[in-house]
């Protein structure tokens, strides 16, 4: 198994001005990492993060890609142009953009797809709504949307990371339990590894409002590999502390 990886996702937050003092004051706190870090900011600022983080030990990641390689897509940005800012990691299929901006499972394969051509991790997003869980179907769901994901890429799975984000968790402040996300975790891992024989290193994030005080827990699960973290993101002390807890 790889290291952890302790992944920030901004959303539509920042300025050029609080973008610089998040990331001096985490890179003024991490030293040297146990785990894999990384960033996934706004497009339009991926060259100034990129400036900002040049030489040091957090890597760089955006939160969309398109799912097409050129041409007439107004406002898509392409895999070609993300990887020319130095981008490492893409967040593909988050629940944001598929409750409003309508991804289907489909396109967030194909997404996934045009990020591997391009050498770039995608970090797929998985999870059920409240009312899913509540009607039993949370296995299905997930196992549907990573399916689609597993069919379209077939054996470039083992380069991927995926992230269980229950939709219910993520910015309401309530999260999996521990047992809650292992479980989830481990039927992803069994998914994984009927897919393909290095499902042991593919790391799965779980991400629903993770914070400094329930990073541990979570993160000593046999199956959770690290965090995609939102709110908690955005607080330098926050995300040190969720970092210091991969170790
Ligand atoms: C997310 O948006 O991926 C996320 C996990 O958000 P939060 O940590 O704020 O719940």
């Amino acid at each position: 198994m790889k290291r952890k990886l302790i992944a920030g996702n901004w959303k539509m937050n920042g300025s050029l001005a609080a973008n610089e003092q998040l990331l001096k004051a985490i890179l003024a706190g991490l030293g040297q990492p146990v785990c894999q870090v990384a960033v996934g900011v706004p497009a339009i600022y991926l060259s100034q993060c990129q400036t900002l983080l040049a030489g040091s030990a957090i890597e760089l990641g955006a939160q969309d890609i398109s799912a097409h390689e050129s041409g007439a897509y107004t406002g898509e940005i392409s895999g070609v142009m993300l990887k020319e800012f130095g981008v490492r990691y893409v967040i593909a299929g988050h629940s944001e953009r598929r409750q409003y901006h309508g991804e289907t499972d489909e396109l967030v394969a194909a997404k996934v797809q045009r990020a591997l051509g391009c050498g770039i991790t995608p970090i797929v997003c998985v999870g059920e709504t409240l009312a899913e869980r509540e009607a039993g179907k949370t296995d299905e769901v997930v196992k549907r949307q990573l399916a689609a994901v597993i069919h379209a890429n077939g054996h470039c799975i083992s380069e991927i990371v995926v992230a269980y984000e229950p939709v219910w968790a993520i910015g309401t402040g309530k999260t999996a339990t521990p047992d809650q996300a292992q479980q989830v975790h481990a039927v992803l891992r069994a998914q994984l590894k009927a897919a393909s024989a290095n499902a042991d290193r593919i790391q799965i994030l779980y991400g629903g409002s993770m914070n400094a005080a329930n990073a541990s827990a979570l993160l000593a699960q046999p199956d959770i590999n690290g965090g995609l973290i939102g709110g908690a993101a955005l607080k330098a002390q926050d995300f040190l502390t969720i970092i210091a807890a991969a170790a």
